[in-house]
């Protein structure tokens, strides 16, 4: 693994490839247009799954005309990476370039069902890891930092991320995952001022530093902190209670391990996440395929432009989200995601509205006399879906409960447009999660499956 750090610009420099990322959108569909045309070119050519895939759609990459034309082709999603990975193994006929050219391999958690490979050529990891270095950089990362990386090198896709910090030329800490207290320990002596983690882990970090006496402010110099894998980064609420916990700044990214360890992400304005435009086609859908129009919800698509060990063509995440291509105050104009608002599968219909965890979390962390923590139990009564939503009083509240669940019972429906039944418990009854948080206890059984 080659990692040059000779082209790195001067540290007041606010972009790492100043021309790609300040040039105006027709330049941008422009760059797509001829990558999009080169990479389906290159998938039907080298991928016995996608000539199949087209010809059975009745597509040829010859007719792409325009960047709307990546309507016509068919939807890849989860299902099928894992389904061809079995027919043809170990990689699945999707794999675009001979095995020998395949020089590293990232996999999904496996948390719902067979673990993925996503296979990179060297040009493929290469590409990647000067991504993470223009992402860290538009967060402010710089050479003069001490970056910690607390995730370990193993088949999850976030871990070579941290080759892109010491691309970028920062001081690298492979910390790996660590129980809290050790990791709070080599923060201290290292001084670093940069990590990365999960938003809860933040907290709960936070929160053991504190129990363990250290003052995050004096003791410790992380001043910026890179958050993924969960909603709450983009969360305006979270992201302020974090950054009052730890007086530093919150950057929200965007990665999947089918693509790259984080392929969106935010600059120092904070205000959506830029997308790696020049690697991935992002299209925003309805439930029927057509896309939203800026700032509505819908489910992202992505293709990859480059990727060529593996090409993904209208890879269906499965997250709701919404973006917007107004001009970034930092002067990016990538397009930038508003938010992950939830998964698909997390979408709850509760009596015909849709509600995401996320939404009863902005409310939670609004509230000062909350500690923040929520979980939201469905249950079903004849046919109808009832949400009670659990939250907790903030240690030395002193009015009543009933007012507490009164008020957020108000503000939850003011939001959503959903009333939920609110129960009000003592502070720290809620469990802490150390990972990614699980927020919804579904108890309707299995009427969905
Ligand atoms: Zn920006």
């Amino acid at each position: 693994m080659q990692i040059s750090t000779t082209s790195v610009p001067p540290s007041s420099q606010p972009f790492w490839a100043p021309a790609l990322e300040t040039q105006n959108r027709a330049a941008w569909q422009q760059l797509q247009f001829s990558l999009l045309k080169t990479h389906l070119q290159h998938a039907y050519a080298n991928s016995p799954y996608y000539r199949a895939s087209f010809d059975a759609a009745g597509v040829h990459p010859d007719q792409l005309q325009s960047l709307d034309d990546i309507r016509r082709f068919p939807f890849i999603n989860k299902k099928i990476l894992r389904e061809r990975q079995m027919a043809v193994p170990p990689l699945g006929d999707i794999v675009a370039v001979p095995e020998r050219d395949i020089v590293y391999i990232a996999a999904s958690s496996g948390s719902t069902g067979v673990p993925t490979a996503s296979p990179f050529t060297a040009q493929d990891f290469e590409n990647w890891m000067d991504f993470e270095a223009r992402l860290f950089w538009s967060s402010g990362l710089r050479p003069e930092d001490r970056y910690c990386h607390s995730l370990n090198f193993s088949l999850f896709v976030g871990g070579p991320c941290v080759l892109g910090a010491q691309k970028l030329g920062a001081l690298s800490i492979h910390a790996g995952t660590v129980p809290s207290e050790r990791l709070l320990q080599i923060l201290r002596q290292f001084q670093a001022t940069a990590i990365w983690t999960t938003p809860s882990y933040a907290w709960y970090l936070g929160e053991t530093a504190q129990k363990e006496g250290i003052d995050l402010h004096k003791d410790l110099a992380v001043r910026r902190i890179f958050v993924a894998g969960e909603p709450g980064g983009s969360i305006p609420e979270t992201r302020a209670r974090l950054e009052a916990l730890w007086n530093a700044r919150i950057y929200d990214y965007y990665g999947l391990s089918d693509i790259f360890g984080a392929c969106a992400g935010m600059c120092e304005e904070r205000h959506g996440l830029h997308w790696a435009e020049d690697h991935i086609l992002v299209e925003v859908l309805n439930p029927d395929g057509e896309p939203v129009a800026e700032g509505e919800r819908g489910e992202l698509v992505l293709t990859t432009l480059k990727k060529a060990a593996r090409p993904l063509i209208r890879f269906r995440t499965g997250d709701i989200v919404s973006f917007t291509t107004e001009p970034c105050r930092c002067g990016r104009t990538s397009a930038r995601m508003l938010g992950v608002h939830g998964r698909l599968d997390d979408m709850l219909i509760i009596k015909g509205v849709n509600i995401f965890p996320s939404d009863v979390e902005e409310v939670a962390r609004k509230d000062r006399d909350l500690t923040g923590e929520y979980r939201l139990v469905v249950e079903r009564d004849r046919h109808l879906d009832i949400l009670t939503v659990e939250i907790e009083r903030r240690h030395g509240f002193n009015g009543t409960d009933e007012e507490l669940a009164a008020r957020f019972t108000r503000q939850l429906k003011s939001v959503t447009g959903v009333t939920a039944k609110v129960v009000v418990l003592p502070p720290n009854t809620l469990p802490r999660a150390t990972h990614k948080a699980k927020r919804v206890e579904d108890r309707r059984g299995k009427v969905w499956t």
